[in-house]
């Protein structure tokens, strides 16, 4: 079975999982179990180009488990995406799911596809044929896809239609990230990013330091990194560093965010503001800072550059941002981790009432949606500093470990069948 994901991503999500499940003393049968997960398909999604030839395409959707609801995760469209880097990514939605306490399991989907290199069109065929192919096992009580690296929005219109239009009836909730228009929740868009500035100001709190002036580098300006530096910026933070893929800005007076957001929506990438000095995605990682933010790819804290991190904390926006290795080096050297489970699960917790809203057909208002958000992410935090303190582990480990005992807990009281 290991060898089906085996990947540099799925190893390292394995590595803190046998941690946690070793600080649980959970029994081995669930241990084996929660390892893999429940249901694969990898599909194959052949598309006519602009040009006129035919493109073949892999597609993944993983199921991690389905014990505490309908599945829940992203659909990512990157070069790099494979079996196992969809598998870690549907494990670690199962944990924050459970920490959040919402009533899901974990999934994540995929296209090993460059979506900058598509035209519209093609991006609307792919996703249509990649839905039509994922279609038996996905639905508002089976698994609800929504947007990821690479997709947005309009992909989840898109996936929406193509199920609605094979059902035969408009079914919103399908897919959550969809736009507002067709179903989708306000503060959907902003609510990762919102909820990774509401937990940078908790850890600050927890960790004794200063909210107002504190020097913020995010390395991605996608969804998560956008709203993020704007919500900071707004609480008196000063962005020092924003990157994307083609490198970084800094400025260490601070960015103007708001006017650098303009900016890139127009011109495409962070580079094209000029009152700053370029750097690159290397050097963003090991800038002098107070928070880091890690908020594009995977594993780019690792042993090779984690000794020479010079930020206060960590708090991961991306997921899967810190290695193993490197988290322990960073243990080592006292600069803490805020958990990707911890810190962007304001995304699932808003899809989760956007489902809620899409299913009972009654629509919420955005002071109510972000005033929940933050409620539910500062318990969260709460829960997991309480639990960092009392069992004397690190952050990630104290989420790690109420996530999965969820999960593992609700196994134990269904039982087994047949
Ligand atoms: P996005 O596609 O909107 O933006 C990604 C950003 O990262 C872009 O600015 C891109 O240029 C940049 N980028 C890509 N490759 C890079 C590289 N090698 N180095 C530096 N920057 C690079 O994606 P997103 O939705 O903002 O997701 C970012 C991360 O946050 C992912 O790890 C994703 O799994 C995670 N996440 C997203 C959500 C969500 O609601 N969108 C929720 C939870 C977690």
């Amino acid at each position: 079975m290991f060898d089906l994901f085996k990947s540099p991503a799925f190893d390292n999500a394995v590595v803190y999982y046998d941690r946690a499940c070793e600080l649980l003393g959970l029994e081995d049968w669930l241990r084996e179990r929660l390892r893999f997960p429940q249901r694969t398909l990898v599909v194959s999604c052949p598309i006519r180009m602009d040009e006129g030839e035919i493109r073949v395409f892999t597609g993944y959707r993983v199921q991690h488990n389905l014990t505490l609801g309908p599945c829940k995760g992203g659909v990512r469209y990157h070069p790099d995406v494979d079996m196992g880097e969809v598998a870690s990514l549907a494990m670690g939605m199962s944990w924050k799911c459970g920490l959040a306490e919402l009533p899901f399991g974990g999934a994540k989907g995929g296209v090993s596809v460059d979506p900058m290199e598509l035209s519209l069109g093609e991006l609307e065929r792919l996703t249509r044929r990649y839905t039509a192919e994922i279609l038996p096992i996905i639905g508002p009580n089976k698994d609800i896809p929504a947007p990821d690296m690479g997709t947005n929005p309009q992909t989840m219109a898109w996936m929406m239609d193509t199920y609605s239009m094979t059902e035969g009836y408009t079914t919103p909730a399908v897919v959550t990230g969809k736009p507002v228009i067709i179903g989708g929740s306000l503060g959907r868009e902003e609510a990762t990013g919102f909820g990774v500035a509401y937990i940078v100001e908790d850890a600050l709190r927890h960790f004794k330091k200063s909210l107002p002036g504190a020097k913020v580098a995010i390395q991605g300006f996608g969804n998560v990194g956008t709203y993020t530096a704007q919500k900071l910026s707004e609480m008196g933070c000063s962005v020092v560093a924003v990157s994307d893929m083609y490198g970084g800005i800094y400025n260490s007076s601070g960015l103007p965010v708001h006017e650098l957001l303009d900016l890139v929506r127009q011109k495409g990438r962070v580079q094209e503001f000029k009152q700053s000095d370029k750097i690159t995605n290397d050097e963003l990682i090991t800038l002098d800072c107070d928070v880091l933010i890690p908020a594009a790819v995977g594993r780019v804290i690792t042993k090779e550059n984690a000794n020479k991190l010079r930020c206060k904390m960590v708090v991961e926006g991306a997921n899967g941002p810190t290695t193993a290795d490197a988290d322990d080096i960073l243990a080592e050297r006292g600069i803490p981790v805020v958990p990707d489970i911890l810190a962007n699960a304001g995304g699932v917790i808003v899809s989760y009432y956007e489902w809620v809203q899409g299913l009972q057909e009654y629509y919420w208002s955005k002071d109510m949606v972000f005033s929940e958000l933050q409620k539910r992410m500062r318990g969260m935090f709460n829960k997991v500093s309480y639990f960092e303190l009392e069992k004397a582990v690190s952050l990630r480990m104290a989420a790690l470990m109420f996530g999965i005992n969820q999960v593992a807990q609700a196994k134990k009281l269904r039982g087994l069948y047949p």
